[in-house]
């Protein structure tokens, strides 16, 4: 079986990480069927570096099973909440004694910069399942008031076997807001890494194992989207698909659902969030939000607030403020210590956002700043705004998923609710403004999952996430996501008397 061995010796992490990269079922890893291998590459050089087995349907068969066994044996009702939530907080401790390791390999696999890897993904990753942790003895059902004749209550049963399929911009975070609710309320797991970022999830993998999961709850199989995601998508015993990516994929998953057998299916996909700067905003702060909106993870976020609305009266000032801050954002090696933003994450995500920068210089926008690649080798774009754009335009409509912003003029509240609402997406939305009644009648007025008033990109685990319109269905985190992981069962019982 494949293993991954590498040296880091850097200015901020030095370590030999070594660990399988088999598939890993049953708490065993081993070669997928076909013993074939998927080539990683390091978007900072663009060379392979490792390689992890390649899983396919008849390996998702096998995982499928061992999590079936496993729920009816070891875990679901057979495992009361508070023993589920000890080895979810023994998970967390594991996690957080090895959370340089866990920074090191996304940073290396995904190219994010190391500190915000380890400072942002890990600990939010942490504290998601910690927080499901706590959860998994507290999701009680309710007991409901009918006649005196009846006894009514309800049960929060888990849901069963779970496909998870997750991307590859925020791997362990996006992996960690996937299988703590399923684990929290009873159910075992099937998990896909993206076969661009599967390194964290195998080195969880053995954490799982370590923290003494019964074999067969987590499950995760390293593959490509049509042949093992598909798999997942179509499968007869799964009781439950949670997918995150792309809303063309997201629609495959739900088909292949109604095709099957009409498995639960909760989807997290793009955006092209607006970002709105009022005439009454502190320009500085608004201006600071605004780039790590745009820019965060080289633009490779779904929620990036990317369409940037400034109110007339300000726009040449704020325009300054937003030029100043993204000049100053340093490209540069994932491992140094004052990089903010790595390459993107690999040669077809590099193509496709230089392809949206060349639609956008036809089409006739501005490029204000950046436009061009960055460095010789690997996969850097620099932060690039475009202005001078109409509403037609790609870059204003799709979203690019690379670090793009483009900025546009608003007159006043019902012409910016106008535009911001105008696309096909809802997961996020910023604005900025001094006066309560103006920033809450807009975030109102907003047709968004998540809105932002003076910040932006925060997420809480607490706090819901997902997606209006053709973002999503469902939502991730807080207590809102026990739901997508339980069945409501509802009890009545006659209490003797003829009703
Ligand atoms: P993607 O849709 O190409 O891939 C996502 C995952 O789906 C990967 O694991 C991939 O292997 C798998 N997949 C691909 N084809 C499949 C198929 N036919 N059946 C089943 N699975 C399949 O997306 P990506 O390029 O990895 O990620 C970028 C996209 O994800 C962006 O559109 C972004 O907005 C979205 N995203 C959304 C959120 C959110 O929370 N809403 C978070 C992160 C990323």
């Amino acid at each position: 079986m494949t293993t991954f061995t590498h040296t880091f010796d850097t200015a901020v992490f030095k370590k030999v990480i070594s660990f399988p990269t088999g598939i890993f079922i049953d708490n065993k890893f081993s070669h997928g069927s076909n013993k074939t291998t998927i080539d990683l590459v390091n978007p900072t050089t663009g060379r392979v570096v490792a390689e992890v087995s390649e899983g396919t349907p008849t390996d998702i068969d096998r995982a499928v099973a061992a999590a079936r066994r496993a729920f009816n044996t070891t875990w679901g009702l057979n495992t009361p909440g508070s023993r589920r939530g000890q080895l979810l907080m023994k998970l967390a401790d594991l996690m957080a004694a090895n959370i340089d390791e866990l920074a090191a390999l996304d940073a290396f696999n995904s190219g994010k910069p190391f500190h915000a890897a380890r400072d942002g993904d890990c600990v939010d990753a942490i504290g998601c399942i910690r927080y499901y942790g706590g959860w998994a003895d507290k999701n009680h059902g309710k007991t409901i008031e009918t006649t005196e004749m009846k006894l009514a209550y309800t049960r929060h049963e888990p849901i069963g076997v779970c496909g998870q399929i997750i991307p590859w911009n925020y791997p362990l975070m996006m992996l960690t807001w996937k299988i703590a609710p399923a684990l929290a309320t009873g159910c075992t797991v099937v998990l896909k890494p993206s076969e661009f970022t599967p390194l964290t999830a195998l080195r969880m993998a053995q954490l799982i194992l370590e923290a003494g999961f019964p074999p067969g709850v987590v499950n995760i199989v390293t593959g490509y989207g049509d042949t093992v995601g598909q798999a997942i998508s179509q499968h007869k015993d799964i009781d439950k698909v949670a997918f995150t990516g792309s809303t063309t994929v997201g629609r495959k998953i739900l088909e292949a659902s109604s095709r099957s057998n009409l498995k639960n299916v909760t989807l997290e996909l793009g955006g092209k969030s607006p970002n709105i700067v009022f005439d009454d905003a502190d320009l500085e702060q608004a201006a600071q939000w605004t780039t790590r909106g745009v820019f965060t993870n080289a633009g490779q976020s779904c929620c990036a607030t990317t369409r940037v609305f400034v109110q007339e009266g300000v726009y040449d000032k704020f325009l300054e403020e937003l030029t100043k801050r993204t000049l100053e954002i340093k490209l540069g090696d994932p491992f140094e210590h004052d990089t903010n933003q790595g390459p993107q994450v690999s040669q077809i995500q590099y193509d496709r956002v230089m392809g949206y920068i060349s639609s956008g210089k036809e089409q006739g926008a501005t490029v204000h700043v950046g436009g061009t690649r960055h460095g010789d080798i690997g996969y850097w774009i620099q932060p690039t705004i475009f202005t001078n754009v109409s509403s037609e335009m790609q870059i204003v409509r799709e979203e690019i998923f690379g670090p793009v912003g483009v900025v546009i003029k608003f007159k006043d509240e019902d012409d910016i609710v106008r535009l911001a609402n105008d696309t096909l997406y809802g997961l996020a939305a910023c604005l900025f403004s001094r006066d309560i009644t103006r920033a809450l009648e807009t975030a109102h007025r907003l047709q968004a999952g998540t809105v932002w008033i003076n910040c932006s990109q925060l997420t809480g685990t607490e706090t819901p996430f997902g997606g209006y319109k053709q973002s999503g269905i469902g939502r991730e985190l807080g207590e809102y996501a026990l739901v997508n992981y339980t069945n409501v069962k509802a009890v009545h019982v006659n209490l003797g008397r003829v009703m």
